[in-house]
């Protein structure tokens, strides 16, 4: 049967056919790996994803998770589906092989992880936050660290948190105020408060190991005093087994909108509730050096932002999937020109105004997921470099993409999501249909790991600028060699590479220009127009990789590709055109808005 969460032939013409992920097995890295492998994984995960994911994505934020004061509590279909997949050794299935991993591609990974996240983003959650936190800890932790934390979360024994945001402090990390007290034995004592933190309470791991950011007595201001902490549930013994119970209480659960299957917590450090050692006060571990945290946790946080964009995709995917199928089957209204009352009512997919919402999902969705697979394959290349040229230039991409691939799909995906809605008409508002919640679960994604206006100001006014613009001249030839390849192939995609050269070149003119003048709030009031134009003339030219990937192939899957191609051209990159204009324009609108005139 047709899977309803992510489209595998899809999955399949982007990771071989346009991607060549099978080609990453001639590296080093990767050599003990085959398009088998990479096959059976993707499989598993589908088959995982269908039966312990799916199964109770409507009950889990049906019955979200409850705080009796003492003990939270989850429904049981969470810890199942989470041993589920530690027993088929997910959960390491990119790390090295030294420390017990598969060594697969990021670029697997992530298709993997859309199973999961299309089926129950919730309790996908949990298994990306653990994955994150271990590769972090195997990155920076001392081997102490590694075989203490980060062998059983990889087992499924433990899980994974990274503790960040404080109620005064979301956007604007510089100013958390959790301190951490040296002690003499090498030691720290946290005391503070932590505000939104996923996953930081349940019952379903033996230990819960929180990474938290606190700035230690006497360190310089801002985000330069930050240090980050191993903060475990419970402390160990000497053996490793659980020991007493950390000062780390939760003060209450938060209730979401969405995502509701995740806990979300309120969490006290150090308020005395427990006492390890007979006194109050978290104990923490330092991570790397003292005042680094930041830079160890955007480790994190950037594979966060991927895990983030593609998991709005994926929930773009799915309700996109479940839309076409549902206006198949609904009939209503008969075409335009029919002057028949007694004429059969045709399936709504036959009117032109749904096949435009369904196309519009179709181009969001697989253009989102195309986008997040190629930057996959970055860290990929990342990791295999076979020359610092190389391992550089996937740098470059990356660090400048990143912003886009976290926030383009969980705008347009989200936007996807709401499309999905108005195909279902009245059905769609309704429980009983699923992609009310979609939409619900999908809504979360412009706000954490980096709101969008703070990923706005991070491509704008750190990523683009980085380096004399280095990091955009990189994207630059990236999108020129497209534009070359698809104009030596003539007809329609030399028409759309010509579409897409002159919009890079407006933009690559008019992001120049904003900076021309010096007047850097101007150039910054608009940041997020300027990340909505960029984006979409990004996935337009991740549109036209994929027209050239199918020139020449007949068939229905190849004609849905170039049609959405064509409707990205066509109705979605002319929306950049008035972005553009208002960007050259330095408009002041938003900037010189007083708060009394509101
Ligand atoms: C369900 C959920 C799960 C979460 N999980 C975690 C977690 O596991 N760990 C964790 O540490 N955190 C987590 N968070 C916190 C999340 O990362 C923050 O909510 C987010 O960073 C925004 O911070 P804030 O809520 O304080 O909003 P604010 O920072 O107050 O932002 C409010 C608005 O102001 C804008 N704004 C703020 N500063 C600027 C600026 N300098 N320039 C322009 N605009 C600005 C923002 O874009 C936003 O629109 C979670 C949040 C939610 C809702």
């Amino acid at each position: 049967m047709k899977s309803m969460l992510v489209s595998r032939s899809d999955l399949d013409f982007l990771l071989y056919d346009w991607l060549r992920i099978d080609e990453l097995t001639k590296r080093d890295r990767f050599a003990e790996h085959s398009r088998e492998t990479f096959d059976a994984v993707l499989e598993l995960c589908e088959q995982l994803a269908t039966r312990y994911f799916a199964n109770h994505n409507k009950k889990s934020d049906a019955n979200e998770p409850t705080f009796d004061g003492h003990r939270v509590t989850v429904i049981p279909e969470v810890k199942e589906a989470l041993d589920a997949v530690a027993q088929a050794d997910i959960i390491a299935m990119t790390m090295d092989q030294r420390l017990g991993g598969a060594q697969l591609p990021a670029t697997v990974a992530q298709a993997a992880f859309a199973w999961f996240a299309a089926a129950n983003v919730s309790t996908a959650g949990y298994l990306m936050l653990t994955m994150a936190n271990a590769n972090l800890l195997a990155t920076f932790g001392t081997d102490e660290q590694i075989e203490t934390f980060v062998q059983p979360m990889l087992a499924g024994r433990f899980s994974g948190t990274m503790a960040l945001s404080e109620t005064q402090a979301g956007s604007s990390l510089a100013d958390i105020t959790t301190r951490a007290e040296p002690q003499s034995d090498g030691s720290y004592r946290l005391f503070g408060s932590k505000m939104w933190i996923s996953g930081a309470e349940h019952e379903m791991t033996d230990n819960i190991v929180n990474l938290v950011l606190a700035k230690i007595p006497g360190g310089p201001p801002g985000t330069k005093g930050i240090s980050l902490f191993i903060v475990p549930k419970y402390l160990l013994d000497a053996d490793g087994s659980i020991g007493e119970r950390n000062d780390v209480a939760l003060a209450g659960l938060n209730h979401k909108m969405g995502q509701r299957g995740i806990t979300n917590t309120v969490l006290n450090v150090g308020d005395g509730t427990f006492t390890p050692g007979g006194t109050p006060g978290a104990v923490g571990y330092l991570v790397g050096e003292q005042h680094r945290g930041i830079a160890y946790m955007f480790t994190m946080m950037n594979e966060a932002r991927l895990g983030v964009g593609m998991g709005a995709v994926a929930l773009g995917y799915t309700g996109y999937l479940k839309s076409v199928e549902y206006a198949r089957q609904r009939p209503q209204g008969r075409p335009v020109t029919s002057k028949d009352p007694a004429a059969p009512q045709i399936p709504i997919i036959e009117h032109a105004d749904v096949k435009r919402m369904l196309l519009a999902q179709k181009a969001y969705v697989e253009g989102g997921m195309a986008l997040l697979l190629y930057c996959a394959k970055l860290v990929d290349l990342q990791h295999s470099a076979e020359s610092d040229q190389e391992r550089e230039q996937a740098t470059m991409l990356l660090d400048i993409l990143t912003p886009v691939a976290k926030s383009w799909p969980s705008q347009w995906c989200l936007e996807a999501n709401d499309l999905a809605i108005q195909v279902h008409g009245g059905y769609g508002y309704s429980r009983e249909y699923d992609v009310e919640q979609h939409y619900r679960d999908n809504r979360l994604n412009p706000i954490h790991e980096g709101t969008h206006g703070i990923q706005s100001l991070d491509l704008l006014g750190r990523k683009v600028i980085h380096r004399k613009g280095a990091n955009l001249i990189a994207l630059g030839h990236a999108v020129s060699t497209t534009v070359a390849t698809a104009q030596r192939l003539g007809g329609e995609p030399a028409q759309m590479a010509a579409q897409l050269e002159s919009a890079w070149s407006r933009l690559a003119g008019v992001t120049a220009g904003m900076f021309s003048a010096g007047d850097v709030d101007a150039a910054l009031a608009n940041s997020v127009v300027y990340l909505e134009a960029f984006g979409h003339i990004v996935l337009a030219w991740i549109w036209l990789e994929q027209m050239v990937a199918v020139d020449g192939r007949d068939g229905d899957f190849f004609d849905g590709k170039r049609q959405a191609a064509r409707y990205f051209f066509r109705y979605e990159l002319p929306r950049t055109t008035p972005q553009l204009d208002l960007l050259e324009s330095l408009d002041r609108t938003a900037l010189e808005m007083r708060d009394s005139w509101f």
